[in-house]
C-alpha cells in the first residue's frame, strides 16, 4: 500500500507515513518492516509499558492478496515480558483489513490518559471513549463494536492487557490470539482496549492473473488431499498432533519433569485427542485467503460454552500433558477463559504447571493458594487459578507476569520449576526430540518460542527434499550427519523463516507441499527474487531483530534454558550457527562486515 499509519495516544493525532519501495524489497512486510522502523524510532532501554514505547500492527507484505496461506499479521513492540525484541503472529482478517485500510502497519505511540478505542472506517478516524467496553472480555468487545461497526475488523485486549499482565496478547475474530511476548501489556499501558478496521481499498498487486493462477492451483491440490499432512490439519486441525507428538517424545510433560511411559502415557491421552476434540466443532474456521482451515467454531454444553475456538495443539499440551489433566471439557474451558481475557495459552499453562509443582513440593500451600488444591491433574482448581490469574486476585496476582516473574516473587527455591527463557515460557516442543529447538529458545531474540526459525521441525516436512518446498531451495548434502553443513542448513532455514513470516505467509506451509513463493511473491510485488535474496532478506531480518535485543543490554549468549528441557548440547550448535552467520559466537553480534553486507551499517555505531 505504500504507507503506514501512525496514531498517537497522547495527542489523539493521525499521521501517514510513505515508504520507499526499496525499503519493502530489504524488509518486506511483518515484522521485518516493523524491526527497521521500530530500531530506528525506539531509543534503547525504552520501558516497553510507558508512553514512549511502541506498539505495531504489521500484515505481511502478500497479506490480503489472493495468494494462498498469506492472510497473517504480526504484532510487534519491545517485550515486556522478556525486555527483548517482542513479536506474536496472529491470522485471521484483521491483518488484510489493515492493507483494505490503505495501509502496511499501523504504529500505537503514546498514552491514552482514559479508556480508548480506535476507529479506521472507510477513511474515517477517530479515537473514541472506550467507557462501554472497557472491563469486559474480548469477545463480549468484539460483539458490543461490531454492533455499531458492522462489518469491521477488530483487535483488542481482554481483561488480561487491561490487568497488564505480562503474558497478555491481543485478540481477533473473537478468540484468535497474537499471544507471545506479552504484547497484550503494551496495548493494556497505552489503555487501548480496541482497534476497529472498515476499508475498502484494494491493493494494486503487480500482477493478478499470475496470483491467481498459482493460487487455484495450489487450493485444488489442498481441496483433493485426502491423506498426509494437509489432510490433518484440514480434519482435526493441529490437535491432530496431541497424541502423536506424545509418542514421539516432543510434547513436554508434568512442566517438563516427566515423561509419557510414566507420567501421561497414550490412554491417558486419549480423551483429549483430536478426533475426540472434533466432535464438539460446530463449524470449520480458516484464515484470510486458505483453502486448509484448520481452525474450528466449537459448541461445548458441558462447558458451558456455546461458541468458542478449537483448542489448538499448543493450549492441549500447555493445560493437558504439563498438568497431567485428561479432562477435555477443562480444556475448552480453560482455552476459552484465555481466549475471551486475551492471555496466551503456553504461558498460561507452564505458569499454572510452576505454580501446581511449588505445591506439591510445599513451597505454596492452600493459606497462599487460598484453599485450592493445587495438585496434578486437579482441572477445577485450573480453572479458578486461571480466574485469579486473569483478574489478578489473590496468588493470581503473582502469577500473572508469568514463572520467571512469580518464582521471583515467591523465592524458596521455587526458581527450578519455572520452566522459561528470559521469563517466556517454552512452548510444547521438547529439544529432547527436536535438537535444534534448544538454539532457538535460547538465543533467539525473542526467545522461548517454537515458530522462531528451528531447524530440525521445519525440516519434518518438504523442506528436507531439495526443491521439496520452493524450486531452488536445497539444503546441503549430508546435514543431517556432518555438522557444518547441518551449520548451513540452520542459517538457511533462520533466512526463510524470517522471511516467511515478514511476506505474511503461514508456517504450516512448510509441513504440506510445494508452495509457489516467488510466483506469489512475484506477482504482488512484480519482483523477480531469488531464493538468495529471500534467504538473505530473512538474514537481514534476523539480524535487525538480534541487534535490538542486543542493544537493550540483554546478555543472549549466555541465556540458559532450564535443564529439563536440554536435548543435545544447544550451546555448541548455536557457537556453530553463529559462525556461519558470521556473527561473533562469543557474545552473538553480528560481525561489521556482516552488517554492511546486510546494508544494516546503522546499526554498527550501536553495537561497537
Ligand atoms: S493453515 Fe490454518 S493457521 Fe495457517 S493460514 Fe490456514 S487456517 Fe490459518
Amino acid at each position: 500500500m505504500g504507507k503506514i499509519l501512525w496514531i498517537n495516544l497522547s495527542n489523539d493525532t493521525f499521521e501517514e507515513q510513505e515508504l520507499p519501495e526499496n525499503l519493502y524489497r530489504e524488509y518486506f512486510g511483518g515484522y521485518g518492516l516493523s524491526a527497521k522502523i521500530f530500531y530506528e524510532k525506539m531509543k534503547p532501554k525504552t520501558d516497553p509499558l510507558s508512553p514512549e514505547a511502541l506498539l505495531g500492527f504489521f500484515p505481511g507484505l502478500l497479506t490480503g492478496s489472493a495468494a494462498s496461506l498469506t492472510g497473517r499479521f504480526m504484532v510487534t513492540g519491545k517485550s515486556p515480558l522478556t525486555g527483548t525484541w517482542g513479536d506474536a503472529n496472529c491470522g485471521g482478517y484483521f491483518g488484510p483489513e489493515i492493507k483494505k485500510c490503505g495501509y502496511d502497519g499501523i504504529i500505537l505511540q503514546g498514552q491514552a490518559s482514559t479508556p480508548k478505542y480506535i476507529t479506521i472506517i472507510d477513511g474515517k478516524m477517530t479515537i473514541e471513549d472506550a467507557s462501554e467496553v472497557w472491563g469486559l472480555d474480548a469477545v463480549e468487545a468484539e460483539e458490543k463494536l461490531l454492533e455499531k461497526y458492522p462489518q469491521s475488523r477488530i483487535a483488542s485486549i481482554g481483561q488480561a492487557g487491561e490487568n497488564i499482565s505480562l503474558i497478555s496478547g491481543i485478540i481477533t475474530d473473537k478468540g484468535r490470539i497474537a499471544a507471545r511476548s506479552g504484547l497484550g501489556a503494551v496495548m493494556g499501558s497505552k489503555k487501548v482496549k480496541a482497534i476497529v478496521l472498515k476499508g475498502n481499498q484494494k491493493m494494486d498487486v503487480a500482477d493478478n492473473s499470475l496470483i491467481l493462477e498459482h493460487a487455484k492451483e495450489y487450493n485444488k491440490s489442498v481441496k483433493e488431499a485426502g491423506a498426509g499432512a494437509i489432510f490433518l490439519w484440514k480434519t482435526l486441525g493441529t490437535p491432530w498432533q496431541n497424541d502423536v507428538n506424545t509418542k514421539l517424545g516432543d510434547t513436554p510433560i508434568k512442566n517438563w519433569g516427566g515423561n509419557s511411559d510414566d507420567h501421561f502415557p497414550l490412554e491417558d491421552v486419549e480423551p483429549i485427542t483430536g478426533p475426540e476434540i472434533n466432535k464438539y466443532k460446530e463449524s470449520e474456521y480458516g484464515c484470510f485467503a486458505c483453502p486448509v482451515r484448520c481452525g474450528g467454531i466449537v459448541k461445548v454444553p458441558e462447558a458451558d460454552i456455546k461458541e468458542s475456538h478449537l483448542p489448538e495443539y499448543e493450549t492441549c499440551g500447555a493445560f493437558g500433558h504439563m498438568l497431567l489433566n485428561n479432562d477435555l471439557m477443562s480444556i475448552f474451558k480453560l482455552n476459552d477463559l484465555c481466549n475471551r481475557a486475551g492471555m496466551d495459552t503456553i504461558s498460561a499453562g507452564g505458569t499454572i504447571a510452576f505454580a501446581v509443582e511449588c505445591f506439591e513440593n510445599g513451597i505454596i500451600g492452600l493459606e497462599e493458594t487460598e484453599g485450592l488444591m493445587l495438585k496434578w491433574g486437579n482441572a477445577d482448581a485450573y480453572i479458578e487459578l486461571l480466574k485469579n490469574m486473569i483478574n489478578r486476585e489473590g496468588i493470581g496476582d503473582i502469577l500473572a507476569d508469568g514463572s520467571r516473574k512469580a518464582s521471583e516473587r515467591i523465592g524458596k527455591g521455587s526458581e527450578k520449576y519455572a520452566i522459561h527463557s528470559l521469563g517466556q515460557e517454552l512452548a510444547m516442543h521438547s529439544p529432547k526430540y527436536y535438537d535444534s529447538m534448544g538454539t532457538t529458545y535460547a538465543f533467539d531474540p525473542t526467545p522461548g518460542r517454537h515458530t522462531a526459525a528451528g531447524l530440525d521441525m521445519f525440516l519434518s516436512g518438504p523442506l528436507s527434499k531439495s526443491n521439496g518446498y520452493i524450486e531452488g531451495f536445497a539444503l546441503p548434502k549430508r546435514y543431517k550427519r556432518k555438522p557444518e553443513p547441518r551449520a548451513e542448513a540452520f542459517k538457511m532455514v533462520v533466512g526463510l523463516a524470517q522471511s516467511l513470516s515478514s511476506l505474511g505467509v503461514c508456517q504450516f506451509t512448510l509441513y504440506f507441499q510445494k508452495y509457489p513463493l516467488m510466483e506469489f511473491i512475484k506477482g504482488v510485488t512484480g519482483w523477480d527474487i531469488s531464493v538468495d535474496e529471500l534467504i538473505k532478506t530473512g538474514l537481514r531480518i534476523q539480524a535487525l531483530r538480534q541487534a535490538f535485543t542486543l542493544r537493550e543490554e540483554i546478555d543472549l549468549v549466555d541465556n540458559e534454558i532450564p535443564k529439563r528441557a536440554v536435548g543435545i548440547n544447544y550451546k555448541q550448535e548455536y557457537e556453530r550457527l553463529c559462525k556461519k552467520l558470521s556473527w561473533n559466537p562469543s557474545n552473538g553480534y553480528p560481525l561489521k562486515d556482516t552488517l554492511k553486507n546486510l546494508n544494516l551499517d546503522f546499526v554498527i555505531k550501536d553495537l561497537y
